[in-house]
């Protein structure tokens, strides 16, 4: 092909690009001749080290040929960039985890597309020239080739900040964000690679090494961190719009320019990835979810229109500024099942599933359509897509590489386990995904242990909606070795899996977020009633607290009044939803837990104590939590 030149020079398997009218940009079937060159090298014992270097002086690779892209997606033809964008990221991954050294040389522009090949391998050389940048956001895209690993590790917030303003990289920025590892001056790089080619010794990089000028990037590095540790995209807009400095108002501009839903995604996907669990597949993998619908639901046709096709740069982006909402970012990165990206040494896992009920069910159903091999037990008669019933916990468990239990109660939970436990392989993992007291989560930890088996507490939220759209939020307690072989299996069936630390620790952070959740819901609803006789309309009351200090996730997504604010179970008579009796037996967990640990929490007896009352006394059996409000809406002081 002529846009790229693959041979063996030596001991050396060499890829040079060779397309520098077009700055060496990555078309499909360049980026398929790599995936070819690397996997006939792999065994190749003539073949010691891997180069990559390219053509022309201006860009070593400034991105993916999305022009192709483009045409085959206003077309309506989403496949093509699927098919484009999957196996490029499985190359991504393959040069990334590519047993011999990979050395690439980077000058002038590095970006997008070329980041997957240039800024992955082992040795990554920088020279006065290089310019590196993760641009996406401005065409409607995320950073992608395993960039938001690279932008996960950087120091601080410099990967939020270089994510969302698509910041160039000099070489020594380059190095300091982790894009790069050895500046090299462009006038001895043919010097080095002949003596790479002649001993296939990396060594010599070492010797060759010296220090760029220094960049900007160090200086700025306090007020990244300053403007960019918020939670969303909003709160980084805010932090920037209410300092006057140089450094805010530039940055601000640079992000004005770019995609909000981009913006809002890199963000979330940076926070998701960053930590222990943290892999280029895990990356990737979040990476194709975004990109999956990029054309269909993102801004990427309109990018690509705006900066390449009609160079107006004037592109009509979805969202306004700072008004993402979060659920369109959830949409964005939600889980695809059957489509996921997968590499090829991945199998499908044999799971025990036992408690397939409202949230059960379907968690099992995701994993089954994702292709792991699902065998459930459930003491009631239930059938689920995909998922093999048998008659007992042990016979679901038997050979399974995982058992998972979404159960009642904890009293039921240690029943189960004290019946599956002896039926586990040795090494396999049972992950507790129901809602319990941390003294029977800790219980279960030692029997497994005793067993020789891991475990891992891992209660989530999101309810029913959540299970149903692989979108919950999984709270996880146990070893880090336990926690990474469920983590492949959190992803699937929800959104984020924060690893809180040894067992126990999952329901310790559950039991503490449904307290807050049910301290505020009560005061939520109370102000309403009190908004209702002091004469204030109920929108009216939504739109000031809702972007006030009182706002609240019961508030703004989640509303108590009907009508008023995002559809929630208010608009359906109070059907659950999450259930008032649920959140009765949360708060119970929390003050069981409050009084071992001794701890004062006085809110939340007294929302414990509301609770009880409702459900136990009055109409709130059966009803959705937020009915507190019609509740406080029918009492006087008394
Ligand atoms: P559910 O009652 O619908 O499901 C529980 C299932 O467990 C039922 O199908 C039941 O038959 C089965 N079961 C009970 N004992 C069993 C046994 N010994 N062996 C096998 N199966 C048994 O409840 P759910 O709403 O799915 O909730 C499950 C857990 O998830 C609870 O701990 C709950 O607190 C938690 N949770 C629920 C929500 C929600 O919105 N529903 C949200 C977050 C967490």
């Amino acid at each position: 092909m002529s846009d790229i030149d693959i041979r063996v020079t030596g001991r050396a398997g060499r890829i040079t690009l060779t397309r520098p009218h077009a700055l060496n940009a990555m078309s499909y079937d360049m980026c398929m001749a790599i995936d070819t060159a690397l996997r006939n090298w792999r065994e190749d014992d003539a073949v010691d080290l891997i180069i990559l270097d390219a053509e022309g002086d201006k860009a070593f690779c400034a991105g993916g040929d999305i022009a192709e892209l483009y045409e085959t997606g206003t077309a309506g033809n989403f496949d093509f960039g699927r098919t484009f964008w999957r196996d490029e990221y499985r190359m991504n991954a393959f040069l990334f985890e590519y047993p011999k050294p990979v050395i690439s040389f980077l000058q002038g522009f590095t970006m997008g597309g070329g980041v997957g090949i240039g800024c992955h391998g082992s040795h990554r050389v920088v020279c006065e020239s290089s310019k590196i940048a993760m641009p996406e956001c401005g065409i409607g895209l995320v950073p992608d080739v395993g960039g938001t690993l690279i932008l996960a590790l950087a120091p601080g917030r410099l990967g939020e900040y270089l994510g969302i303003t698509a910041g160039r990289l000099g070489p020594d920025d380059a190095i300091l964000a982790g894009f790069a590892d050895t500046y090299i001056p462009q006038a001895q790089w043919a010097d080095l690679i002949e003596l790479l080619e002649a001993s296939g010794d990396p060594a010599h990089i070492a010797t060759h090494a010296q220090d760029p000028e220094p960049g900007p990037l160090r200086a700025a590095q306090i007020d990244i961190d300053r403007h960019f540790a918020g939670e969303t995209l909003g709160d980084i807009q805010n932090s920037l719009t209410g300092d006057e400095s140089e450094f805010a108002q530039k940055t601000l501009k640079a992000i004005n320019r770019n995609s909000p839903i981009s913006m809002a995604c890199t963000v979330e996907m940076i926070h998701r990835l960053r930590g222990p669990s943290l892999s280029i597949r895990k990356a990737l993998e979040l990476e194709y979810r975004f990109t999956y619908r990029a054309m269909e639901h993102g801004d990427f046709l309109e990018g690509i229109r705006a900066q390449i096709i009609d160079k107006d740069r004037t592109p009509k982006w979805q969202f306004a500024g700072t008004s993402v909402p979060t659920v369109a970012v959830s949409k964005m990165l939600q889980p695809l099942g059957a489509d996921a990206l997968t590499f090829e040494e991945e199998k499908a896992m044999k799971i025990g599933f036992i408690g397939l009920g409202n949230m059960g069910g379907p968690m099992a159903a995701n994993l089954a359509k994702a292709g792991h091999d699902v065998v459930g037990f459930d003491m009631a008669e239930v059938n689920i897509d995909g998922v093999t019933m048998v008659s007992s916990g042990a016979e679901a468990a038997a050979g399974a590489d995982a058992v998972i239990t979404m159960l009642p109660n904890g009293s039921i939970l240690r029943a189960v386990a004290a019946d599956v436990i002896p039926a586990m392989s040795k090494g396999a993992v049972l992950i507790d995904c129901s809602t319990v007291d941390v003294d029977s989560a800790r219980a279960v930890d030692a029997d497994t242990q005793a067993a020789g088996l891991l475990f891992v507490d891992a209660p989530v939220s999101g309810g029913i909606g959540g299970a149903a759209g692989g979108t919950l939020t999984f709270m996880a307690g146990g070893s880090a070795e336990a926690f990474g072989k469920a983590d492949p299996l959190f992803d699937i069936m929800g959104q984020k899996a924060v690893h809180c630390g040894d067992a126990g620790a999952g329901q310790a952070a559950k039991i503490c977020n449904n307290m807050i959740l049910g301290v505020t819901m009560i005061a939520t609803c109370e102000a309403f009633a009190l908004a209702d006789k002091l004469g204030l309309d109920r929108q009216k009351m939504f739109d000031v607290v809702s972007t006030s200090s009182g706002y609240s996730w019961t508030m703004n997504a989640y509303c108590p009044a009907p009508g008023v604010g995002p559809q929630s179970p208010a608009d359906n008579d109070y059907q659950p939803g999450f259930a008032a009796d649920l959140m009765l037996k949360d708060l119970r967990l929390s003050q069981q837990a409050a009084e071992s640990a001794d701890a004062d929490t006085p809110m939340g007896a007294l929302a414990q104590a509301l609770y009880a009352q409702f459900v136990e006394n009055e109409d709130g059996l059966g009803m959705d939590f937020s009915a507190m409000l019609p509740r406080f809406e029918k009492r006087g002081r008394e």
